[in-house]
């Protein structure tokens, strides 16, 4: 009997450590996250149900630690050069149960690029955030470059170039003093330990001001406003942070400016490669969704499945489900190849990822309101399962500068596109 197991994907390019992750996560989702997963709807402002679901996760199952070096207590998959398939494979199993949780779990590792990822590690770093991530207490990160104008100007910075950001880094003696308003960031609100914050400097002109600086979530100036009541996504909580004369010390600035806005495009890289994977793991439990309901549900004498006009949108997503898991993997392996494929931040890349990561969420949404119709009111329902997906991944679409934000990079890259 055909399970999700059997859509494609490409075997040879996950490595067994990788796959056997994917499992496990796999049957921690069944055992820990299906049984409760209605109630995290409600759990939106206060992540009482969220937050010891991320301690299992990301301390005691030991995701947080995957990308550190090993010298700090990390598992250093970025040494083993499988960073994207790993991404993909793990991240699938995590959107299959819930996408806002999904993405909580990426985003506290979001920040971590900079300073871990080779050939730009930042070892003085990661001895002093690594042990913290790597422990055995609950430490999350969050990555804050949306401010409350255009969010969707930031991520273009190939052509706003950074001049909207308004949170600004001053250096004053051995520190920065920075001072601003992020907005949305996953994990914000009291969920995050440590955010990594994008800030213009006046050390240079456009880019060349740019910075990553980390600051503590305790540090003296920060806070944080009330979580957001979202449409969904309610384990990835979004409030405002506020900075407010901040001091971190000179060396929380992750990289040298050669580096801020390389670090900046395969942080979007990783973004759209996580996106592609939440994603796909919302089809694919939309498969089992609609498949167990489809062979069940008697309509006019026979199973739902059975009807022709039926069979067409079951096959449709099975297709949808195909071209996604190829697609995601390929590019995720892209990603991995740098000496073949160019380095995660080249307009190349980042293109193909934003095409990527468009496609799949596009399936995500489209079908997971095509089979809803196939539920009649029962997909409307809580208990249907399927309206959870159908609320949460309109924002698979939306985050990282948005829809358009995806074509204009495309385009840019494929048309060589000068003024758009
Ligand atoms: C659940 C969730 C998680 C998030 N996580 C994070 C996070 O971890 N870190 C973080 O920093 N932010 C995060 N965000 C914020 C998110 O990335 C931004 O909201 C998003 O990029 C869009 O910014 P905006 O809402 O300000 O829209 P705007 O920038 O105002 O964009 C409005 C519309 O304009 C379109 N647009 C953009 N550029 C152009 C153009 N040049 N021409 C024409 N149209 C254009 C956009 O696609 C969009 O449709 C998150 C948001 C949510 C809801």
């Amino acid at each position: 009997m055909p399970t999700i197991d059997d859509f494609t994907r490409p075997k040879e390019l996950i490595p067994p450590l990788i796959d056997d992750m994917g499992r496990s996560i796999r049957e921690w989702v069944d055992d820990r996250y299906m049984p409760i997963r209605r109630k995290i709807d409600e759990d939106w402002a206060e992540h009482k149900l969220v937050r010891p679901l991320l301690k299992e996760i990301m301390v005691d199952f030991g995701l947080n630690r995957t990308v550190w070096p090993v010298d700090v207590g990390g598992l250093d998959i970025s040494s083993l050069g499988v960073t994207g398939v790993g991404t993909v494979r793990i991240f699938e199993e995590l959107g299959r149960a819930d996408s806002g949780f999904a993405v909580a779990c990426a985003c506290s590792l979001w920040p971590a690029i900079p300073i871990t990822q080779l050939p730009h590690r930042n070892m003085e770093l990661c001895n002093e955030f690594g042990p913290r991530y790597c422990g055995d207490e609950l430490y999350m990160g969050c990555y804050a470059m949306t401010e409350p104008e255009s969010g969707a100007d930031i991520e273009n910075i190939g052509r706003m170039h950074g001049r909207t950001i308004r949170t600004t880094a001053k250096r004053s003696g051995q520190e920065w003093v920075i001072n601003g308003h992020k907005q949305w960031p996953t994990n914000s609100g009291k969920v995050a330990d440590l955010f990594c914050v994008l800030c213009i400097t006046d050390e240079g002109k456009d880019e060349e001001g740019l910075r990553l600086i980390y600051v503590p979530a305790d540090a003296k100036g920060v806070s944080v406003g009330p979580a957001y009541h979202k449409a969904g996504m309610a384990a990835d909580m979004s409030t405002d942070i506020y900075f407010d004369d901040v001091h971190v010390p000179l060396r929380y600035n992750a990289q040298p400016v050669e580096w801020t806005v390389k670090c900046f495009n395969e942080i979007v890289t990783m973004g759209n490669l996580g996106t592609a994977a939440f994603s796909l793991g919302v089809l694919k439990n939309t498969y089992e969704i609609i498949k167990k309901y489809t062979s069940e549900r008697v309509v006019a004498g026979k199973p739902l499945k059975e009807h022709s006009m039926n069979a067409v949108i079951l096959a449709e997503l099975a297709i949808a489900i195909e071209a996604a898991s190829t697609y995601s993997y390929t590019v995720a392996h892209m990603v991995d190849a740098p000496d073949v494929y160019g380095p995660p931040w080249s307009q190349e890349i980042v293109a193909k990822t934003r095409a990527c990561s468009m496609f799949v969420s596009d399936m995500a949404v489209n079908h997971t309101g095509r089979v809803m119709e196939l539920m009649g009111s029962y997909g409307y329902t809580r208990e249907g399962d399927i309206e959870k997906h159908w609320r949460d991944s309109k924002m698979l679409q939306l985050w990282l500068g948005g829809k358009q934000l995806d074509l204009m990079e495309v385009a840019r890259y494929f048309y060589e596109c000068e003024t758009l």
